[in-house]
């Protein structure tokens, strides 16, 4: 067994280990978009795999205001946001962002993953704790490492452990903050954000809230998880996403006015990073403005919804949540099997992500089927036939104890 990866050897055996436990990953290569319809390969197929919700990543008008915008200022912003590189499309989308959440400012970022990075660390240092729930996304995980915070990780959803471990530590350290996803990206599940928003104002936390799959799809126009659990602009610290359903691409920071001074000060992720192209704030401003005016694309999404969700139930599958939202789990367990039901429903021309450790907890391997508001009803009545006859033959667990 070769320890180090700084040579070749030791970078062989660790591919050979992933392959052979089922768990490497490898790139395919899409060709074009339209909706929920690609080309991979050649073959074109439903994707059901996608975070693209509302179906604005090739809507036309999202893509003339990237056109358009590009012809007029250009390609990069040509330097850091704190430099030269600050754009009048990044100040103006970053207000509709705000408004959007119903807090005082935003701030963007170049992905999702580089908020968590750049705000966990920049908010939270050696003298203070992060509470995190169990199941958050990897990216926490990293903002949580490097904030070199205490980390209290609590069981996923575990509001009294949390507030048990919340009156354990009073006292103990300068300040705390508690980090959870508004709906859980690999399970769908949506946090009890009211409770925690009234754990946090009981015990002098921060609330942070990573909404990267609730923003635009869930709450009052789009607004996201908080509002659909009634705490619009209550949460301290709020990301969004905007390569998910609006599409595009980056991710937002918002809270008050302060906390964007502050993080466009301390957050190096955003400092030490050329500003995003303005052409793609263009973007997500026109994907803002579609997803408010075509209102029937959230309709449409849970519609589709509780037709895949009903289907799933009537071909004798069960799902791993009860709860009904847009992203729908499906627990195989062992990796290998998991990838080879994504195979075969590909191969039927459906693409569904097999999601495999490290980015879920152990023997937890799943498809993950997302719902998107351009699925026509043959999309999902494809998808179920191609399911029934494909997981019996490869599942070889009985199906109904593989339920989490
Ligand atoms: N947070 C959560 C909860 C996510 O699911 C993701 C993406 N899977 C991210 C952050 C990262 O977002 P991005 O893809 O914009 O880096």
């Amino acid at each position: 067994m070769v320890r180090t990866r700084l040579n070749r050897e030791g970078i062989e055996q660790t591919l050979g280990h992933l392959e052979h436990a089922g768990l490497l990953r490898t790139l395919r290569v899409m060709e074009g978009r339209e909706g929920a319809r690609i080309l991979l390969g050649g073959q074109r197929v439903v994707d059901f795999s996608s975070n693209d919700y509302l179906g604005l990543a090739s809507h036309p008008d999202v893509t003339a205001a990237v056109v358009d915008s590009l012809e007029c200022v250009g390609v990069g912003a040509a330097a850091s946001r704190s430099i030269s590189g600050n754009h009048v499309l990044h100040e103006a989308v970053e207000r509709e962002l705000a408004a959007l959440k119903g807090v005082d400012a935003a701030l963007l970022f170049s992905s999702g993953y580089a908020a968590n990075v750049g705000a966990l660390p920049a908010l939270a240092g050696p003298h203070d704790v992060i509470y995190s729930d169990a199941l958050n996304h990897a990216s926490i995980i990293d903002g949580c490492r490097l904030s070199r915070a205490e980390t209290r990780v609590f069981p996923h959803g575990d509001l009294v452990t949390l507030e048990r471990l919340l009156i354990e530590d009073q006292g103990k350290y300068d300040g705390r903050l508690v980090v959870v996803e508004g709906v859980y990206s690999m399970d769908g599940d949506v946090f009890p954000l009211r409770e925690l928003v009234s754990l946090c104002d009981r015990h002098q936390a921060l609330s942070y809230v990573d909404d990267a799959h609730g923003t635009v799809v869930l709450g009052r126009d789009g607004s996201g998880s908080a509002d659909h659990c009634g705490v619009h602009g209550m949460v301290h610290v709020t990301i969004g996403t905007l390569g998910k359903a609006l599409g595009v691409s980056g991710a937002f920071v918002a809270g008050s006015e302060d906390l964007r001074r502050f993080l466009l000060n301390r957050a190096r992720s955003f400092i030490f990073t050329t500003g995003t192209p303005p052409a793609l704030a263009a973007g997500v401003t026109a994907a803002l403005e579609v997803a408010r005016r075509e209102e029937w694309r959230r309709d449409a999404l849970w519609a589709n919804v509780k037709c895949l969700r009903e289907g799933l139930r009537g071909i004798g599958v069960p799902l791993s949540t009860d709860i009904p939202g847009h992203i729908l789990p499906l627990v195989i367990g062992d990796s290998k099997r998991t990838s080879a039901i994504a195979n075969e429903l590909l191969a039927a021309g459906y693409l569904v992500g097999a999601i495999r450790p490290p980015t879920v907890p152990r023997d937890t391997a799943r498809l993950r089927i997302t719902v998107s508001a351009v699925h026509t009803d043959a999309d999902l009545e494809g998808l179920l036939l191609a399911l029934s006859g494909i997981l019996p033959r490869v599942s070889s667990t009985p199906r109904k104890k593989e339920a989490r």
